[in-house]
Formats: structure tokens, C-alpha cells, sequence
């Protein structure tokens, strides 16, 4: 075994009988000789030494000189000495002072098993250490994602608080809760979660600055805190930042998928609690954030409260809501745009709660999701649709040329069997298949190309429409939208509403449109808000369109006002 040995001793034949007594022993000796004490110093800088053996006393220094050089250099060295003229006092004293142990010179045989345990006991004290690090990092950090945890999170902010307060700094806490996490990792299983919460904790680390703290906060909720901010611009910039990052695809186990990220902004300045308090308002600001739609992000003002319980609450009621019939449909026209007749209409869900009146589904669509109770309720909504749609049938209120268009959750596509959903319903409804639009999400079909591919094909089979919702979102490549057996595309809103003003937006949408035409597809832009966006969209031939310059979403009486209207335009 080779040991790099220092020897401190002014005569080079005891280092030599020091080194043949190693070499017995089995050690191939690396050693250098130095007999002053600067000599030692310059020795000791290089740090590879594993063993020093000093003389006790020699020109110039003695072994306490070395043993004070040693200490000072931090190294965890075993210091040995090897003497003739130590007495038992002066050998104590040494000892006390931190050698490890002492030789007479003519008892050398003691030499080797003493090096031995030292080497020993240094290996053992290294392998703590070690562990005692990798403990006191485990009680900091996030072992998934190597962030701070919770609890050192909570120290870091009172810190950063405390100095704020000092210096009259300013501080930003960022509470950020990814969209769609749950679905995935339900889907595609926890070890890809697991991988997809890796990569975005990474992208989080790429989007602040360097002295930020970043902490794992829950399961896919993380907490970003700033300090000196010069102003609060600066965080919302991040908080954008953030968002166009977990915009973009993840690819992870050649699977593409797409999550996103509310964000929710709270700054030292609106708030004298402690951490703890920020944390919750730059939650409550979060929720908010995410009830106004997805990839958003919201300073919390004080009128939003401490609501803190509001989600938990949320969730308890949304339980009921089904049972309690305090879910309803809306009903948004979509109409032709080259003759202005009604082509039918997209179902959108509506939650009456008993105290926060009408709630749009930006606020529960995500928590239904993560509960698992969107089968359920989308199970409902489709056949509530359905059911409607036929009755109006019958009825004569619509002709078989009028579709009902349903959202379908990436959840419901690919969790629960659809096509076995669907089949019932229909049969159960008496609606013939082409009447009904299915409108899936540009992010849900990119998720698992083949599978989509083959669901969307037993659908197509069985009859019924199909639509990719908010297109211009995702990342689709051509190649996949010619494989889809899709009719009909969903210009997303976002691409349409400004369209007029903003050149960008104009030439996507109207690449959009060429692109459908061109694989024979149907093109839809939703969002129209005035006559300017429809007389472009026209000229540039797109097919239907929906949006509040015609109708917002109506409940169902108003809905039925526009049918009967609509038949009497047309007699
Ligand atoms: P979506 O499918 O893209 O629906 C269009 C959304 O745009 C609707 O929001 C609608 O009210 C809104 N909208 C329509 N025209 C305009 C306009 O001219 N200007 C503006 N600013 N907005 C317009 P809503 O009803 O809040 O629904 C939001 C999203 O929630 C829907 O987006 C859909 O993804 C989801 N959703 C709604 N109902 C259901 C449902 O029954 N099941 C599932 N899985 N998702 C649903
Ligand atoms: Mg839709
Ligand atoms: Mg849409």
C-alpha cells in the first residue's frame, strides 16, 4: 500500500531506518525528509500527506512546532512521534497537544500497528463526516430535486426578512404551482413525475438570479425568494420568465409533454407577518392567478385576504357540487363565417356555488383534475350534452348539420376508457355520432403521440368529430397533425383576440388557417371579439368562428332564445 509519509527529523539515517521499518511492514513509502521548520510548511501545502512522523526535539524546532504546523494547515493527519529521548512527561504533554502517539526509537516494532489504527481511525472519521454532510443536507434539502426544503426554506425567509427590515430592502416571494402535474404523473407513472419534476426544478434554477433561494415547497408547488430588489418590475420578470419555461415541452422518456405554471407574487413591502404569512398570501395570489386561466401571474393585493383555507374549502365543496346539481352547461355559439349560420355550439361547464355565485372552470378545472373527479363530471357533461342536443333534435329546434362541441381533459383521454364512455352514451342518448365534437387539447395529443393517434381513430370509427382545442399553444409538428384523423382545428384564442393590432398574431393565425386547409382540415377561431378580427379572419378564408362579438357563453334558456331565432332566420 502506498503512504505518502512526511518526516520531520534533522538526521537522514533515522528517516531511512523509519522508512526500511515501513517497507517491512508492507507500505511502499512516498516520503520527503524536512528538517526545518519552513521546509515543513511548504511540505505541508501540498496536502497529500496521509502520516507525519516527527523527532521530538531537533535544530531550530521539536515535534510541538510540528504538531501546531499541522493543526494550522486543517489537513486530518495522523502526527506520530518517534523519539529517544522523550520522557514520559514530554511524551503526555505531546499527546495533549494532538500527536497520536509516541515511539521510543528502539522499540520500532510498535511503529507499524500504530500507523495502522491511525489510518484506520482517519478513515473512520472521514466516513463520518461524510455522512454527518450528507445528513445535515438531506435535513435541508429536497432529495428529489436537490432544492432547499420547507424548513430551511421558513429560515432563509425570516433571514431575508430580518435584513429587509434592516436595510429597508425590498423582498419578493414567489409561490409557483405547475399546471397539468398530476395528470402526468398519474398517467405516465411517478418515476417519469419524478423525472419531470427534476427538469423543472432545473429550468426554475435557470430563471432567477444567482443569490435567489429556490425550495421544493410541496409537490409540484416551489417558492423562489428575492432580496434587494431594485423594484417589483424586477420580479415580475422572473415570474414571466418562469412561466415561458414550463411552457416549453418536456421530453422526458421520448414522451413530449406539457405542463405550465400559475405564479402568485407577494413582496415584503405589503406585509408585516413573518415568512410564514408571505407564503400564504403569494398562495392565496397564486390561486387567483390560476382561476384567471393558466401561465399566469398575480401580485397579491390585500383585498384578496387570507383566504388560505379557499382552496381546501374549494375542494371539499366540489365534491358535493355534482350531487348537489350545482354543475350547469353554457352554451357558446359557433357560427360559419361565410354565411353566418349557426354551425352549433361548445358546452362549457359552470359551477353554481352557493357563495361564490357563478364560477368559471379556470378555478376548478384543475382541481377536478388533480381529485380525479373530472371523470365524473366529464362523464356528466357529456351526456347532459348529448341528451340536449338529441332532444332539440327531436324537437326540430336543430337539423342533423348542427354540432355539440365537448371539451375532453387529457385525463378523461387517456386515463379512463373514452371510447367505452363515449360508445355508451351515444347509444344511451340516441345522438347520431357526426353531431358530436370531441375538442382535445393540442398539449393532450402531443403527450403520447401513438396513443393518441390510435384513440382518435377508434373515435373517428364510431363516427363522431373531432377537434384540437387551443392550437397554437403547443409544439405539434406537421407530421403528427397528418397522422391525427382530426377535422376540424381550434385557432387558439390568445392568437386571435389582437390579431388586427399585432402583426405576429396575424401571420400565425393566418398560418394556421393555410396549414388546415392544406391537410383538410376545418379551422375555428375562437376568441372574436369585434367585426375588425371577423373581417380578417374571413379574408383569409377562415371557416367558423365563436367569441363575444357574437354571444358569450349563455346558460341554457338564452342558448335555446338563439336556436329559435336562428330557425326563423332561416325559414
Ligand atoms: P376552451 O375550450 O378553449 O374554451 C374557450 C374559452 O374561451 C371559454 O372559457 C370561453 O368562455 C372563452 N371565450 C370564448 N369567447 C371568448 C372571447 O371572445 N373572448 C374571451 N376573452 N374569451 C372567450 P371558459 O368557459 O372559462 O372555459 C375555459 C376552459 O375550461 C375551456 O377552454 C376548457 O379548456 C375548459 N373547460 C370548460 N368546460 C369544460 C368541460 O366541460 N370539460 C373540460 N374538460 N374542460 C372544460
Ligand atoms: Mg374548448
Ligand atoms: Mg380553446
Amino acid at each position: 500500500m502506498y503512504l505518502n509519509v512526511l518526516i520531520a527529523d534533522d538526521s537522514e539515517d533515522d528517516a531511512l531506518l523509519l522508512v526500511r521499518e515501513l517497507r517491512q511492514g508492507g507500505y511502499h513509502p512516498q516520503f520527503q525528509r524536512v528538517d526545518t521548520r519552513e521546509e515543513l510548511e511548504r511540505a505541508l501545502e501540498q496536502r497529500h500527506w496521509q502520516l507525519v512522523i516527527t523527532d521530538h526535539t531537533m535544530p531550530g524546532f521539536n515535534s510541538s512546532d510540528v504538531l501546531e504546523s499541522v493543526k494550522r494547515s486543517g489537513m486530518d493527519v495522523p502526527v506520530i512521534i518517534v523519539s529517544g529521548t522523550i520522557g514520559e512527561e514530554a511524551a503526555v504533554q505531546a499527546m495533549k497537544a494532538g500527536a497520536q502517539d509516541y515511539i521510543m526509537k528502539d522499540n520500532l516494532a510498535r511503529l507499524i500497528p500504530a500507523i495502522e489504527r491511525e489510518l484506520r481511525e482517519v478513515e473512520t472519521r472521514r466516513a463520518r463526516h461524510q455522512a454527518e454532510q450528507a445528513l445535515s443536507h438531506m435535513a435541508y434539502h429536497d432529495s428529489l430535486t436537490n432544492l432547499l426544503n420547507r424548513s430551511m426554506l421558513h429560515d432563509r425567509l425570516d433571514q431575508a426578512l430580518t435584513r429587509a427590515r434592516r436595510d429597508d430592502t425590498l423582498v419578493a416571494v414567489l409561490f409557483i404551482d405547475l399546471d397539468r402535474f398530476k395528470i402526468i404523473n398519474d398517467t405516465f407513472g411517478h418515476t417519469t413525475g419524478d423525472m419531470l419534476l427534476q427538469s423543472a426544478a432545473e429550468r426554475l434554477r435557470s430563471c432567477v438570479r444567482r443569490q435567489d433561494t429556490i425550495a421544493r415547497y410541496g409537490g409540484d408547488e416551489f417558492v423562489v425568494v428575492m432580496e434587494n430588489l431594485e423594484s417589483r418590475n424586477e420580479a415580475a420578470a422572473v415570474a414571466q420568465a418562469i412561466i415561458d419555461a414550463m411552457m416549453k415541452p418536456f421530453r422526458i422518456n421520448h414522451h413530449e409533454m406539457y405542463i405550465g405554471s400559475s405564479i402568485g407574487i407577494v413582496f415584503s413591502r405589503d406585509c408585516d407577518g413573518r415568512g410564514e404569512m408571505l407564503i400564504k398570501r403569494a398562495d392565496v395570489a397564486m390561486f387567483r392567478a390560476k382561476s384567471m386561466g393558466r401561465n399566469k401571474y398575480q401580485f397579491y393585493v390585500a383585498e384578496m385576504g387570507d383566504e388560505n383555507e379557499s382552496r381546501n374549502q374549494l375542494e371539499q365543496s366540489l365534491y358535493q357540487a355534482l350531487a348537489r346539481s350545482e354543475l350547469e352547461l353554457f352554451y357558446q355559439p359557433q357560427v360559419h363565417i361565410s354565411t353566418g349560420r349557426l354551425r352549433g355550439a361548445e358546452v362549457l361547464l359552470r359551477w353554481r356555488h352557493p357563495d361564490l355565485g357563478l364560477v368559471a372552470p379556470g378555478l376548478f378545472i384543475d382541481l377536478l383534475e388533480e381529485t380525479g373527479l373530472i371523470l365524473p363530471v366529464g362523464e356528466w357533461v357529456l351526456r347532459t350534452a348529448c341528451q340536449q342536443w338529441n332532444d332539440w333534435l327531436k324537437e326540430g329546434v336543430i337539423t342533423e348539420e348542427h354540432v355539440v362541441s365537448v371539451n375532453i381533459s387529457s385525463y378523461q383521454f387517456k386515463g379512463a376508457d373514452l371510447v367505452f364512455t363515449v360508445g355508451n352514451i351515444l347509444a344511451d342518448t340516441e345522438l347520431p355520432p357526426h353531431m358530436l365534437d370531441l375538442e382535445i387539447t393540442e398539449g393532450t395529443l402531443m403527450e403520447d403521440t401513438q396513443l393518441s393517434q390510435q384513440i382518435l381513430q377508434t373515435l373517428k370509427e364510431m363516427g363522431v368529430h373531432l377537434s384540437i382545442d387551443d392550437f397554437g399553444t403547443g409544439y405539434s409538428s406537421l407530421s403528427y397533425l397528418k397522422k391525427f384523423p382530426i377535422d376540424c382545428l381550434k385557432i387558439d384564442q390568445s392568437f386571435v383576440r389582437d390579431l388586427i393590432n399585432n402583426a405576429d398574431d396575424a401571420v400565425i393565425a393566418t398560418a394556421i388557417i393555410g396549414l388546415s386547409h392544406n391537410l383538410n382540415m376545418k379551422v375555428i377561431a375562437e376568441g372574436v371579439e369585434n367585426n375588425d378580427v371577423l373581417q380578417f379572419l374571413a379574408e383569409q378564408n377562415c371557416d367558423m368562428y365563436q367569441g363575444y362579438h357574437y354571444s358569450r357563453p349563455v346558460p341554457l334558456s338564452e342558448f335555446f332564445g338563439i336556436l329559435q331565432r336562428e330557425l326563423k332566420e332561416v325559414a
